[in-house]
């Protein structure tokens, strides 16, 4: 048998554990900085192996290192990085491994990515003799809303770390296809709380006093001109007022009104621009109408930026596992949503890919983030391959 195929029936051999483990993971579902039980099934597994086990980095972040047989001084180290918290969303779908939490759901996959780099640690273990350098195996909380990558690098989880590679499972990309691509390939994402203070009073006596409402509609539709007349058409970028809150009554004008969105951007100069802008025109229309509006942008992630060597290591995984016709670099890996892995490419040299799960006829193919949100399961062992080869290309 090849070695090639060894690594697959190796892989094969895992699967019944993989999906077990992703099926209790998704029946046990915890929130951002809260995946106790998680991180613990992860400690556990890491020490059987017998790798070295940092815990509690993070609050709830774990790294496992291997420490290859064959490496010599100056041998290279590789992450690999999974994330493992859940939504706060209450699962919808009818499954024997549905969520037990109310409210709480593992809607985007990461009970299968926690999953996956466990299978990998496995796998590499079980080559360490040959492995010709080390292999960290980081496991994030707080991939979700808060962000659990950034305090993990303050922590040191990146030190004496050369490359860094990881995936996300996607559920309206096609089973069995991998996208890996050179450059961006998910947006910043930023949030921004706009406050328009006005000056309230009776409605029916508006010449006494500033409307806010009125202050915030018009700054609303000023803020679509960003994007349709400041942004080039191949510059992709989004603005979002996701919430706008005033009012008490139909008969008061309001003090104040708040707004809040986010704003979404594929390169770094492009974000600050959008920032920047939302804040003049917010703070000018407010002004000229006769009234304030403090402006405040919050929990920035910048984009993920993949970098052209480590996507080339990756991209040779993914041919290997699926086949060149599967393996696609075109726009369509590229995404609007964002996802904090970007702080780890900012902090080495790294890649990040996706590994499709759609399958309708599994009811595989709603939205991330959706009470319905499922995958197919069959992705996690090509998931695995890619990580696993993409690391030993990597310290060979
Ligand atoms: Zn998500
Ligand atoms: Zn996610």
């Amino acid at each position: 048998m090849s070695e090639s195929d060894r690594l697959k029936s190796d892989i094969d051999e895992l699967v019944p554990d993989m999906v077990a483990l992703r099926r209790d993971l998704h029946q046990h579902p915890e929130l951002a900085f809260e995946e106790v039980r998680t991180s613990g099934i992860v400690v556990q597994r890491l020490r059987t192996m017998g790798l070295e086990v940092q815990t509690g980095i993070a609050k709830t972040g774990v790294v496992g290192l291997l420490r290859g047989g064959a490496s010599k001084p100056g041998a290279k180290t590789i992450a690999i990085r999974a994330d493992m918290d859940a939504l706060p969303i209450h699962e919808l779908n009818e499954i024997d491994y549905r969520s037990t939490v109310d409210g709480k759901m593992h809607a985007c996959g990461h009970d299968g990515h926690t999953s996956i780099l466990l299978a990998v640690a496995d796998i590499l273990n079980k080559r360490r003799a040959e492995l010709a350098g080390n292999v960290k195996f980081v496991f994030q909380p707080a991939e979700e809303s808060i962000g659990g990558a950034a305090p993990m690098i303050k922590e040191g989880a990146m030190q004496e770390v050369d490359g860094i590679i990881g995936l996300h499972l996607i559920s309206d990309y096609p089973l069995g296809r991998v996208g890996v691509r050179s450059g961006t390939t998910f947006a910043s994402a930023d949030r921004f709380i706009l406050t328009v203070k006005g000056k309230g009073g009776h409605a029916a006596m508006p010449e006494a006093s500033i409307d806010p409402i009125v202050i915030a509609a018009y700054i609303v539709t000023a803020l679509q001109t960003v994007i349709s007349r400041e942004t080039s058409p191949f510059a992709p970028a989004v603005i979002t007022v996701g919430r706008i809150q005033a009012g008490t009554a139909f008969n008061i004008i309001p003090e104040t009104a708040e707004m809040q969105g986010t704003i979404r951007a594929f390169r770094a100069e492009h974000r600050q621009k959008l920032v920047r802008r939302i804040g003049e025109i917010a703070t000018g229309i407010a002004t000229a109408m006769g009234g304030t509006c403090l402006v405040e942008v919050i929990d920035g992630c910048p984009p993920c930026v993949n970098d052209s060597g480590m996507t080339e290591v990756v991209h040779k995984a993914a041919v290997a596992t699926v086949g060149e016709k599967d393996v696609d670099d075109s726009e369509e890996v590229m995404g609007t949503g964002s996802d904090d892995m970007a702080c780890f490419l900012e902090a080495v040299p790294g890649c990040y890919f996706i590994v499709g799960t759609n399958n309708e006829e599994k009811g595989a193919n709603y939205p991330h983030h959706h009470p319905r949100f499922n995958i197919d399961e069959d992705a996690l062992p090509i998931g695995v391959e890619v990580l696993t080869r993409a690391a030993m290309e990597f310290l060979r």
